[in-house]
């Protein structure tokens, strides 16, 4: 059994540069994987940052359902995963946790989607359940480093606590800011922050790269509009790039126009936040009067 889990594991991810590690605790075997990215490079004016991150989680939680269908056609008894996914990861060997709450891998930095499928039974090396449910040390680099710390704009990484609340990720999800400040702090990022992980030690030795000239017109921020604002249809092209859960016009439309509403200079996007001023959705409608009342106050 174990040599047949090891091959129909290999058999998905070894294609698509995956790394992977399995533990068992409690009679399951978790098996979690991590898929690399490459982020881009900032974004040069007129368009917008969108993490290459939400591209390889899309991508890993695909890997994970053919995973789960292979498993279960070979016999497998597949379980879902309740227990932290990095406490997982870093008990199983495949990376360190953070002072960003984040896990780095040797190879990847944090530069990885994680994804886990256990099974029950015992294929692999045996781990307390106590073990895996208590919040890890973070790595001793953490401790004279703190760069991500300083740099996050909304003061969400403390010493052993984070304000997911504020952090730019989950203001993005909920496309609805509870200050200005917040509304401020995603700058031109649409959709995901990478701040805390562009300049951590972990990654240095990783390149980030150009967007090629296919996510230059989908990210460019006008076209991001015209995407977005024409319902759910103008949505599809971002699916694998966004998810699909993310797809959401309205939502999306408003955070265009936050991006707009932080450029150097927002009067060229006039036109769109009047179109915007009476939209039947609240987010979009507050998102608009921002763009507006930073072009009066330019
Ligand atoms: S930036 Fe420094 S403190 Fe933050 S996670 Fe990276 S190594 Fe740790
Ligand atoms: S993702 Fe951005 S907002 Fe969130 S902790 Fe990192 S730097 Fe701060």
């Amino acid at each position: 059994m174990k040599s047949n889990l090891e091959k129909i594991i290999s058999t998905v991810l070894s294609d698509c540069e995956a790394q992977w590690k399995s533990i068992c605790i409690d009679g399951i075997t978790y098996t979690v994987f991590a898929l690399p990215y490459t982020q881009l490079d900032l974004p040069p004016e007129g368009y917008a940052f969108v993490d290459s991150y939400y591209v390889a989680s899309n991508k890993a939680y695909f890997l994970r359902k053919k995973l789960c269908e292979d498993l279960a056609q070979a016999g497998f008894e597949t379980v879902e995963c309740t227990l932290p996914y990095k406490n997982i990861a870093h008990l199983a060997g495949l990376g360190v946790p953070l002072r960003s709450t984040l896990i780095a891998n040797e190879t990847y930095g944090t530069r990885m989607a994680l994804e886990i499928i256990g099974v029950r039974g015992v294929f692999a090396e045996e781990a307390s359940l106590s073990n895996a449910a208590k919040k890890p040390e973070i790595s001793e680099i953490c401790s004279s480093c703190g760069i991500c710390e300083k740099l996050c704009p909304n003061g969400c990484i403390g010493d052993g606590s984070f304000l997911r609340e504020r952090c730019i990720r989950s203001l993005q999800e909920a496309s609805d800011f509870p200050d200005e400040a917040a509304a401020d702090s995603i700058g031109t990022q649409l959709w995901g922050c990478d701040i805390c992980q562009r300049y951590c030690p972990f990654n240095k030795h990783l390149e980030s790269r150009e967007m090629t000239e296919k996510e230059k017109e989908l990210f460019s921020i006008e076209n991001l509009f015209a995407a977005f604002s024409s319902g759910k249809k103008g949505c599809e092209p971002y699916r694998d790039i966004l998810g699909g859960n993310y797809l959401r016009p309205a939502k999306l439309t408003a955070l265009v126009l936050s991006v707009m509403a932080n450029t150097a200079n927002p009067k060229q996007y006039e036109k769109y936040a009047a179109a915007m001023l009476n939209h039947s959705d609240e987010r979009v409608r507050k998102a608009a009067q921002r763009l507006t009342d930073k072009i009066n106050n330019q």
